[in-house]
């Protein structure tokens, strides 16, 4: 029989503690907590192996599982000493049944608490614990939750009818409703089920169990639950288990509380618990962010100037257990943990542990402080920290002396400036990102729902909720700014704006906020570059003693080459030479030469344009100072310079002084039906030699102006034949030595290709013997051997990534499995041809984890990737060294 339920706590352990693969991560942490002793209340989790069987069998899963089910149930009886659905003579047992995937997806899927209440169980509740008002709240509370998630009746009905109770007994508050209040509550509440779905409310626990389990399995396929997997490239196969687990209580009093914390503080990393817990309250009610909670410390609450006493004030002792466990877990996950308890009167539970969420500032801080404290060692450090979340740090914050007009204050829930438009609701956020506007995603509260909007935002403020709120562990985890609980906010979603000291904020108004200080300003702040030093330089200066792989820059402004040096680029791997083209002051000569009707004229315009691109190639060679520097040739088709509204080829027309019927004939015959597949790269070379031959002086001429001479590399697109290759190769070497003569200077210098023809990589023997070194040009590629249209894959490739065809848009990353294999070959075929190829990757999977771990395996000798993305590329490749 296989076997789908695995029992924790109360002393049992069947054996699969940490097995994230089959438990989720919930339950193997759960098992785990539970098998090195520390106060787990018992459950038994559904392994993730019954959500296929669920998506195969529906409700009819029971049939393969019921006695597991059952046994599990036994369990918790015999541990708890209570019954489950039945008054007994005791406590009746109440369970919590819980999503729990491999890798935690905060808030996506279902949640069902207090399951086994009836008109019964809620009696005999009221009685062992003496709280008739506990009980009658656990019950309706359950109602409304299990008539959410399973039955599908709007919660909203239920809200309505809570207010009502409040109006009619003329009170505000939940909590000055008494028992026989909430006792007719859960009566409406029955009949508000009976309404909607035309059946009673189950009042048989089983029945309750097998709905919950079903609605937990169900809530893997939801909408929201795929969009958060594509966004964080999630396998739709994996699914989630389902935890049940026997119930304890925050909210029995003043002795009870929850809460949630961190080892370490996920926002800046230093040392020091941190976290929130609501003193008489369920968990939700934490996570939810409807009761702003109180610091777990006292020099938190002390930091921040807060009034509401800590946990370590008012409950010293349970506070010194929970520091005690803190550390225990620390030490054996050898992580930063992230961690749900309960205290139900005086007695500490531990609910859930986790590698807790942090933003990528404390990563680094974690990772190099859990070295030096000799927890972990150097190589784990580097191999702790995700290169993409990187991003954040390298990207600018506010500048500290610009003049900030500050509107609110809220919680800094995650780091980073951000600044945009504001919006109220998330589809307004995704319709404005996708017209090409920043927006900040302002909300009360987030949820779930709002996903596909904070994703699309710069930036997120709510004005409700603490540092663990919805809205804060999501958006540190995406990595966007954060400033959460700004509570003077007064948002009016109906009117898309909000109001606040006197300000009216519509929606559209630009503001920023700080996700450091949580400040919110009206108006766009001015920003400054990141300082890459401290922990940051530490973990990289570790990292490149581990790497084999160089890495390179695509770059070709000054600005970007000076950029990419700071992130520590060992040099250019792609300067594509025709952005030098489109320069206001350039392109008149570009198209000079591309409408001249012979080649005197096209080498009169090419003569004006050598001074330029000498320049510039001499400024790249000043900035890379002895670095290797890759250029290449002009590649793109020459109507992509050509004027194409009527009124631009006028202007055109009358600029270069031609007959506009000349210039519209000219237009007209450089036009293509397919355009990427045409009269482009090494082909312009092939048909219009003098335009490589100027490229290749302006080349050879910089590199003789500047002192420390690079090495230049040059580079032919395009390349399908050794034929090509060698007849663009032959002009490249007559220009030089024409230019040595000429100066009677020399320089070395290599003459190579770019790969980004199938053709290409198969014929890469050949190739080799004309080229020094190959670059493989990924995105053309990917295009050519995928026959996917670069420009226009868009429509359809998330189409094919949803449906599991792609694992990833090839585009973004290596399609290891196709064109990994071409590019294995040209390695292989052309290193047989010549030993000291040299080999690198030049299109946008340079900058990619994956792809560059791929690098790696195949032996390259470099991965060039845009500025911003050279940091990650050296972690990358350190940690695929490593891995190797
Ligand atoms: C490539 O094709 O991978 C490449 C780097 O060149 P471009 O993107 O300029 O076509
Ligand atoms: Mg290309």
């Amino acid at each position: 029989m296989t076997r789908y339920v695995y029992r924790f706590g109360g002393g049992a352990s069947d054996g699969e503690a940490g097995n994230k693969n089959l438990l989720g991560g919930k339950g193997a942490n759960l098992a785990e907590m539970a098998s090195i002793g520390l106060p787990v209340p018992p459950g038994f989790t559904i392994a993730t192996t019954a959500c296929a069987l669920y998506d195969e069998l529906g409700e009819d899963i029971d049939t393969v599982i019921a006695t597991q089910v059952a046994d599990g149930i036994a369990h918790l009886e015999k541990v708890t000493g209570k019954r489950f659905g039945e008054p007994g003579s005791g406590a009746p047992l109440l369970v919590s049944v819980r999503s729990g995937a491999r890798v935690s997806m905060p808030g996506m899927m279902d949640t069902v608490l207090n399951l086994g209440l009836n008109p019964w169980t809620v009696e005999a509740l009221a009685d062992t614990s003496g709280d008739e008002r506990f009980a009658w709240d656990s019950y309706r509370r359950f109602i409304q939750m299990y008539a959410d998630v399973v039955l599908g009746v709007d919660h909203g009905l239920f809200e309505e009818a809570l207010e009502i109770a409040k109006e009619d007994k003329g009170v505000h508050l939940d909590t000055e409703l008494e028992a026989i209040d909430l006792e007719r509550l859960a009566e409406r509440y029955r009949a508000i089920v009976l309404e909607e779905t035309g059946k009673q409310f189950p009042d048989d626990a089983l029945e309750q169990l097998w709905g919950a389990i079903g609605a937990v399995f169900g809530s893997w396929q939801s909408d929201r639950a795929k969009t958060y997997r594509r966004i964080n490239n999630i396998p739709g196969d994996w699914g989630t288990a389902v935890n049940v687990q026997a119930m304890v209580f925050g909210n029995m009093g003043d002795t009870s509380a929850t809460g949630v914390a961190f080892t370490r503080d996920p926002s800046n990393g230093e040392r020091a618990y941190y976290g929130e817990y609501l003193i008489n309250a369920q968990g939700e009610d934490v996570v939810a962010g409807i009761r702003t909670p109180q610091y777990l410390t006292r020099a938190a609450r002390e930091k921040a100037g807060a009034r509401a006493a800590s946990m370590e004030e008012t409950m010293p002792v349970v506070f010194a257990e929970l520091a005690r466990v803190f550390d225990l877990l620390e030490r054996h996950y050898r992580d930063m943990q992230d961690i749900e308890f309960t205290v139900e009167r005086g007695q500490l539970w531990m609910l859930q542990t986790r590698s807790g969420k942090r933003t990528a500032k404390a990563s680094l801080r974690i990772a190099v402080d859990m070295a030096n404290e000799g927890l972990i060692t150097q190589d784990e450090a580097i191999l702790r920290i995700d290169p993409a979340q990187l991003d954040q740090l390298l990207h600018p914050t506010l500048d500290p002396t610009a003049e900030r007009r500050v509107i609110a204050k809220g919680l800094p829930a995650s780091p980073g400036a951000a600044c945009g438009k504001a919006v109220f609701d998330a589809d307004t956020a995704e319709a404005w990102k996708q017209a090409g506007e920043k927006v900040i995603l302002v909300r009360v509260e987030t949820s779930p729902e709002d996903i596909h909007g904070m994703h699309a935002a710069e930036g997120i403020l709510t004005a409700r909720g603490g540092m663990t709120s919805h809205a804060a562990v999501v958006a540190r985890g995406m990595g966007r700014p954060c400033v959460s609980g700004a509570g003077s906010l007064a948002i009016d979603y109906k009117a898309r704006s909000l109001r606040v000291g006197g300000h009216e904020v519509a929606q559209g108004t630009i503001i920023t906020i700080d996700g450091t200080t949580g400040e919110v300003m009206l108006g766009e702040v001015p920003t400054v570059q990141p300082e890459l030093v401290g922990d940051f330089g530490t973990l990289m200066a570790w990292a490149d003693t581990k790497r084999r792989l160089k890495v390179r820059t695509n770059a070709e402004t000054p600005l970007d080459c000076r950029t990419a040096r700071e992130f520590g680029a060992e040099g250019i791997g792609l300067c594509r030479t025709e952005h030098m083209f489109f320069d206001a002051e350039r392109i008149m000569n570009v198209r000079r030469m591309i409408l001249a009707e012979d080649e005197a004229g096209r080498r009169a315009a090419l003569a004006d344009l050598l001074p330029a691109q000498r320049g510039d190639f001499a400024e790249i060679f000043r900035i890379m100072a002895g670095l290797p520097v890759t250029i290449r040739l002009l590649d793109p088709p020459l109507h992509e310079f050509l004027p194409h509204t009527d009124e631009e080829i006028a202007e055109v027309a009358e600029a270069a002084g031609v007959a506009l019927e000349t210039l519209k004939r000219r237009v007209g015959e450089l036009h293509e039906f397919n355009p990427m597949l045409g009269h482009r790269g090494c082909r312009l070379g092939i048909t219009y030699p003098e335009i490589y031959e100027m490229q290749a002086r302006a080349i050879f001429e910089a590199a003789l102006e500047v002192d420390e001479a690079p090495i230049p590399e040059v580079m032919v697109p395009l390349v399908a034949t050794r034929a090509e290759l060698a007849i663009i190769r032959a002009l490249i070497e007559q220009t030089a030595e024409a230019v040595f003569a000429e100066r009677g200077k020399r320089v070395d210098y290599l003459v190579g290709t770019m790969i980004e023809l199938p053709r290409a990589c198969l014929a890469a023997g050949e190739i080799a013997k004309e080229a020094a070194f190959f670059s493989f040009g990924t995105n053309d590629l990917t295009q050519t051997a995928l026959g996917v249209s670069r420009d226009d894959a868009g429509r359809f490739l998330t189409t094919y990534v949803e449906k599991g065809i792609f694992a990833r848009d090839p585009f973004v990353s290596l399609d290891v499995e196709g064109v990994g294999e071409l590019i294995a070959i040209a390695a292989e075929r052309g290193t047989l041809v010549k030993p000291d190829l040299k080999l690198g990757i030049c299109g946008e999977h340079g900058g990619d984890p994956a792809s560059i771990a791929f690098c790696e395996k195949v032996g390259l000798d470099y991965v060039s990737a845009s500025p911003y993305r050279v940091p990650i590329a050296r972690l990358a490749a350190a940690q695929a060294a490593l891995r190797k």
